[in-house]
């Protein structure tokens, strides 16, 4: 069996799609499965769909994810160049070799004949004509003028592109990996243009001979492309190269949240939704990314793995290592998988549980920085821990707790009218009297503190607890209250709770 080898080949006309990471994912772990390569081949020949900086996106969105290359453009490789605009001669050899053996041919029309040709069929009724098998014979090529006149036009530098000669009534197959047995017939299809004018290869000549060339095994990629993979496979005949044609998987597509249709880059924007792994500043568009969102690559993988493919069974968490052992092409699904962003935020919590604090506390410094404050490492940790199980994204978390580090900004002042009452208000001060007599600060000594509180006042939990965070943090929510006291520290308590008292008294006056 030929070694696995598969390529992620984007085209570097903007930032990478979530669907692109997915299909760049995909191809990673089956290729890992089988202990193949990895390759990203940058597919740049289409000079006016070229955008700057989409291929340095496109390498740090892949980074990001974890989806290390074995070949590529800055790694290298066996294979190279992996960029296409390094590639001509290449293209150049091989379509000479179909322009030798009649399997492809000059032709000369300008777009305004093609349009023409277009035009007076559409008026006789031919629904969406085509330059094909039979239109060819009304138009300019080296199939219908004569050797002397090809040659006269080449000598006089005349434009042409180079177009693959289809010949009717063909059935082209193959076996798709997800879908079975995909059959066109040939008769169906345009004499696609295989090279342009500026004499470089469109995206079907270039991609089936760097596939080739490059000895790709498996072909994975989004569903969009199957209709071409027709043309692919008339091009593998032509070169003479059907036989090590590689395998193909066109994968299903990312449907919107709706289901209805395909997600666009539109949608996120109108959704307010990341469809993009990394945020793109381009010269014309912003877009936001997952990362900036505050999500963990290892969450958006895994989400990304779901959409689409199951493991077959409950386990819903898994690694980039487990996804790796798990993944068969084979379980992929064709339809279109909907794009979930509450399972986006469900993946991320899960991973937010779990994730190494000095990920949580450098994520958490980042957003203390904004705001000019700083605290102790131990204050960090303790914070991260207390906060990770209530927020869906680390973009949350300083302001999910931002009462630790400034003023209370808001009071739940309903709840201060209901609780602020006599034997809770006698209590509060007993209990905030010996708090501050205590050595030793930490939780259990401050729960200690607070029921013997509450015997000795003959009051409850439910009477004092909630006035204790209302004065802490604004609110009747939130961690652990004994947890809480502790990460805050003795002298931030104490001083708060004797703040409390004016500012309840103000807030119930005021209403
Ligand atoms: N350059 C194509 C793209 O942008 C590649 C499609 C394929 O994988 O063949 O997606």
């Amino acid at each position: 069996m030929n070694p696995v080898r598969v390529r992620f080949a984007p085209s570097p006309t903007g930032p990478l799609h979530i669907g692109g990471l997915r299909t760049a994912l995909y191809n990673y772990l089956y290729a890992k499965n089988k202990g193949g390569a990895f390759i990203l081949r940058v597919e740049d020949t289409d000079q006016n769909r070229y955008v700057e900086g989409a291929e340095d996106y496109i390498r740090e969105a892949l980074n990001w994810a974890g989806l290390k290359l074995d070949e590529g453009p800055d790694v290298g490789g066996d294979y190279g160049p992996y960029r296409q605009s390094e590639r001509r001669k290449i293209y150049q050899s091989h379509i000479q070799t179909l322009i030798d053996n009649g399997q492809a041919y000059y032709a000369f029309d300008s777009a305004a004949e093609i349009e023409n040709m277009r035009t007076q069929l559409e008026q006789k009724g031919v629904h969406s004509p085509k330059y094909n098998f039979e239109t060819r014979m009304q138009m300019r090529n080296s199939i219908t003028l004569s050797d002397a006149e090809v040659k006269t036009l080449m000598d006089a530098s005349a434009a042409y592109t180079i177009r693959l000669r289809v010949e009717p009534q063909q059935e082209i197959g193959f076996e798709d990996i997800i879908r079975g047995r995909v059959v066109f017939n040939s008769s169906e299809l345009d004499d696609k243009v295989l090279m342009k004018s500026d004499g470089l290869p469109t995206y079907h000549l270039a991609n089936v001979i760097d596939d080739h060339e490059m000895k790709i095994s498996h072909v994975i990629r989004g569903e969009e492309w199957l209709s071409s993979t027709a043309h692919h496979v008339l091009l593998y005949r032509a070169f003479g190269w059907e036989s090590s044609m590689p395998k193909f998987a066109h994968l299903p597509l990312i449907l919107k949240p709706t289901g209805k249709g395909k997600l666009s880059k539109r949608d996120g924007q109108k959704m307010g939704i990341p469809v993009f792994p990394i945020q793109w500043n381009g010269s014309d568009e912003m877009f936001g990314g997952f990362r900036e969102m505050g999500f963990l690559p290892e969450a958006v993988v895994n989400f990304l793995a779901f959409l689409g493919w199951n493991p077959g069974s409950d386990q819903e968490i898994f690694t980039l290592e487990e996804l790796m052992k798990a993944f068969k092409l084979t379980d992929v699904s064709k339809g279109g998988a909907r794009f979930d962003f509450e399972k986006a935020k469900w993946f991320n919590q899960q991973y937010i549980l779990t994730s190494d604090a000095s990920i949580l506390v450098e994520e958490l410094k980042k957003q203390l920085k904004e705001v000019n404050i700083e605290r102790s490492e131990d204050f960090l940790n303790a914070y991260v821990e207390l906060f990770r199980p209530r927020i869906e994204r680390l973009a949350d978390l300083f302001e999910a707790g931002k009462y630790f580090f400034q003023k209370v900004d808001q009071y739940n002042n309903k709840m201060i009218r209901k609780k602020w009452k006599e034997n809770g208000i006698i209590t509060y001060n007993f209990i905030t009297e010996n708090l501050a007599q205590v050595s030793q600060w930490n939780a259990a000594n401050c729960k200690s503190v607070i029921e013997d509180g509450i015997a000795a006042c003959d009051s409850s939990f439910g009477e004092v607890l909630p006035l204790l965070r209302l004065a802490l943090s604004g609110d009747v929510k939130g961690p652990d209250l004994f947890d809480t006291m502790k990460c805050m520290g003795k002298l931030f308590v104490i001083d708060r709770l004797k703040s409390a008292p004016n500012v309840f008294d103000q807030l119930i006056a005021e209403s």
